[in-house]
């Protein structure tokens, strides 16, 4: 029966009828009680306090008054009419005016009688009015359910023309709120409410829409944002036993001589202890049995190549073939120059794919892998086709994670019978709150430790006027042999305006910085990749000492003899851009620099983002300023990752410790009971079901 109740369809609610339904379903996709429930206010308004006249000041926000209608006129010619009634209490006097349904409102106002008057005021000179106030009569809000917090919806555009207002959303949520009695099962086990002190379900909602008081709002609220995040954490959850269960891994057992042979010969420098921990951690998954699934996260600049590599050789030690996919031409070929120098001297054979790979060397190529003759292949997006066979593919690992689809992740997996081992590598550091949701059924590793004798990045902002400051300083830098990057904004919008600021830019400095004693090279969007290939190279070889670029050196490039990078515009940059094209810099032992140049006309936003650049460079840091900044659902890194953040509630820069609990709680639940079936969580499975049904779902990862 309570079924029954909430499924009601809202057009049965006084007050509602076919035409608004009609419009809540569009909408709002309201179509029954629970949906309507489900429509959360975005704030309260304090109801408990009136003011007096005399106390409206010019910057006063909405104000509750107590008084009478003293007096009533229309004032206009037709159809610019207005109707203003005075309203007084002991202490003064103003004006309500009204625009539209005049009629209406003049033929019902009483005079004389008390009235409670919410709105905002206006101060114009010594007159004070309130627009299309919101008018109760004393004797009758008496009657009504009152809460000193007055829930307050958001209301479209359409839904205003159809007259919902947010007081009609508040008059349909308290005839079912009062009708309540039980209807709303709870989902949480019994002992985790206890163990929590949550407040019921059903009071949560009680509360939210009707609050008794401050403290009450607040368990409610937190109530419903942990519900919100629990069934997030056990669905990933489900998931990944799912896969787990479904799928068997490769076992690599053996440690064999390619690894060692790489360790006692080969390896340039020694590990770091974060280097030598995440190996420990990917070693023990891929001998576990169980597919791999794992994210690194490593700062730029940490040494996750190396780790790459090292975990290549173990899956080539057990007889398997290895791929690494990078997300650009240039990356792929960089990481194929770099493990190839790293591998000098051993029998390994390694290959690069990328688009621009001719056709005879492709088909060679694909005999090879197939054979088995080639053992680690490197590439771009291309190693993903069809076409391309391996002959025991065992590891895939994929580099800058952020660029790859779910969908092209999942296509890697069919490349042999027992999904490969997947490793995720990103320099782009993910908030935990973050990495816990959107990569809640990976596995985490990180590397918070820099090669030992780096020296940090000194980074600072200089407005536009400071560029022959700027230009002094890098003609020092440049004279001392160091080399420099000049990145400027991608324009998406137009390639042509785009490419302006770089031409301008780079006549400015091809001035300040004149050929033959000088070289500067271009890169942008609008070069074939053979050109930006062959600038790259001049710049790789020494043989230029400036690169003039458009973001498309972001991801990768490695030229540790680079000392400066100045960021033109950087006030158009986000901060995980900029922390990313920073990192270009201070790969080797020289102390390094990162200049960003903006204007004057700063956004406060804009102003955050460079302040927190020249404050830290601790990757974790960044992006946690940038989860606050622009919210999840706009971070590089999240686009893609199939989660929709449409949470109803929950604020992940916000509310971490809460998704901390609901996810521990969560993990406790599912490691002793995997399938759901002790009878103390059949709120939780009858949860899920219902989930289900109205497909809410968050696992889409894999
Ligand atoms: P990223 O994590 O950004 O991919 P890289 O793998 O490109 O970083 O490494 C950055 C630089 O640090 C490279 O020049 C690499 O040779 C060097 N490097 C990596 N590991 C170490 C180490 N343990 N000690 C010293 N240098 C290292
Ligand atoms: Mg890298």
């Amino acid at each position: 029966m309570p079924d029954n109740f909430l499924n009601t369809d809202i057009k049965f609610l006084a007050g509602i009828g076919p035409k608004k339904a009609k419009v809540f379903n569009e909408e709002l996709e309201i179509f029954n009680y629970q949906d309507l429930l489900n429509y959360f206010p975005y704030k309260h308004i304090d109801r408990s306090k009136f003011y007096k006249i005399s106390e409206i000041t010019a910057n006063s926000a909405n104000i509750q008054l107590k008084g009478k209608i003293t007096g009533m006129r229309v004032d206009g010619a037709n159809f610019k009419q207005r109707l203003v009634a005075t309203f007084a209490d002991e202490t003064g006097r103003i004006e309500l005016i009204w625009f539209k349904s005049i009629k209406w409102i003049s033929e019902n106002l009483k005079k004389n009688k008390e009235y409670i008057v919410f709105g905002k005021p206006t101060v114009f000179g010594r007159k004070i009015n309130i627009v299309h106030p919101e008018l109760d009569l004393v004797e009758e809000s008496k009657n009504k359910m009152k809460s000193p917090l007055q829930a307050v919806y958001s209301i479209s555009d359409k839904m205003k023309k159809n007259f919902i207002t947010s007081k009609l959303i508040n008059k349909v949520q308290n005839i079912v709120i009062q009708k309540l009695n039980n209807e709303i099962a709870d989902t949480l086990p019994a002992s985790l409410i206890k163990d929590l002190k949550l407040i019921s379900l059903e009071n949560a909602y009680k509360e939210i829409h009707f609050p008794s008081n401050v403290n009450e709002l607040q368990k409610a609220i937190f109530r419903l944002k942990f519900e919100e995040l629990f069934f997030l954490q056990i669905q990933l959850l489900q998931s990944k036993v799912k896969r787990t269960r479904s799928f068997k891994g490769l076992v690599f057992k053996k440690v064999g001589n390619y690894l060692n042979d790489f360790y006692k010969h080969k390896i340039p420098f020694d590990l770091t202890n974060a280097q030598k921990r995440v190996i420990h951690e990917i070693r023990a998954d891929l001998g576990s049995g169980k597919q791999m699934n794992r994210l690194l996260q490593g700062d730029v600049g940490s040494g996750k190549t190396l780790v790459a590599l090292m975990v290549a050789l173990i899956a080539l030690d057990n007889d398997y073939q290895a791929s690494i996919m990078a997300p650009t031409e240039i990356l792929a070929k960089q990481h194929y120059e770099s493990i190839t120098e790293l591998l000098n001297g051993l029998e390994v054979n390694v290959a690069l794919l990328t688009g621009s790979s001719k056709t005879k060397y492709r088909k060679q190529l694909h005999e090879d892998l197939q054979s088995g003759k080639i053992q680690i292949l490197i590439g771009t997006h291309a190693l993903i086709e069809d076409t391309v066979v391996f002959k025991n593919l065992g590891l895939v690992i994929i580099d800058e994670q952020h660029r790859f689809g779910v969908a092209q992740r999942a296509k890697l997996w069919k490349k042999n019978v027992s999904p490969p081992h997947v490793l995720v590598m990103t320099a782009t550091p993910i908030p935990r709150t973050l990495a816990m949701t959107v990569y809640g059924d990976l596995d985490t590793s990180i590397i918070d430790e820099l090669p030992p004798g780096r020296k940090p990045i000194q980074t600072v902002h200089l407005f536009d006027n400071k560029r022959l400051k700027l230009f002094n300083f890098l003609r020092k830098e440049i004279d001392a042999g160091r080399q420099v990057y000049f990145v400027y904004p991608l324009i998406q919008e137009s390639e042509t305006l785009d490419y302006k600021d770089l031409e301008d830019g780079y006549a400015g400095i091809i001035q300040a910085f004149p050929p033959p004693k000088y070289t500067t090279v271009a890169v942008h969007g609008k070069m074939k990749a053979q050109e930006k290939d062959e600038a790259m190279q001049l710049f790789a070889e020494k043989k230029a000492q400036i690169l003039v670029a458009t973001t498309v050196i972001e991801v990768g490039v490695n030229v540790p003899n680079a000392s400066v990078m100045v960021i033109e515009s950087a006030e158009k940059f986000g901060l995980s851009q900029l922390h990313q094209l920073r990192g270009r810099v201070g790969r080797g032992s020289d102390q390094a620099w990162c200049v960003l140049m903006t204007s004057y006309k700063l956004s406060k936003e804009a102003k955050t983002r460079i302040q927190t650049m020249v404050n830290t460079s601790n990757g974790f840091e960044i992006a946690e300023a940038d989860l606050k900044l622009r919210g999840p659902g706009d971070m590089e890194g999240t686009q893609q990752s199939g989660i929709a953040f449409d949470f109803k509630l929950v604020n992940l820069a916000q509310d971490g410790n809460i998704l901390q609990l609901a996810s521990q709680k969560a993990n406790e639940i599912i490691q002793n009971d995997q399938k759901l079936e002790n009878k103390e969580n059949i709120p939780i499975r009858r949860k899920l079901l219902n989930m289900k049904k109205n497909k809410i779902n968050w696992s889409v990862i894999s």
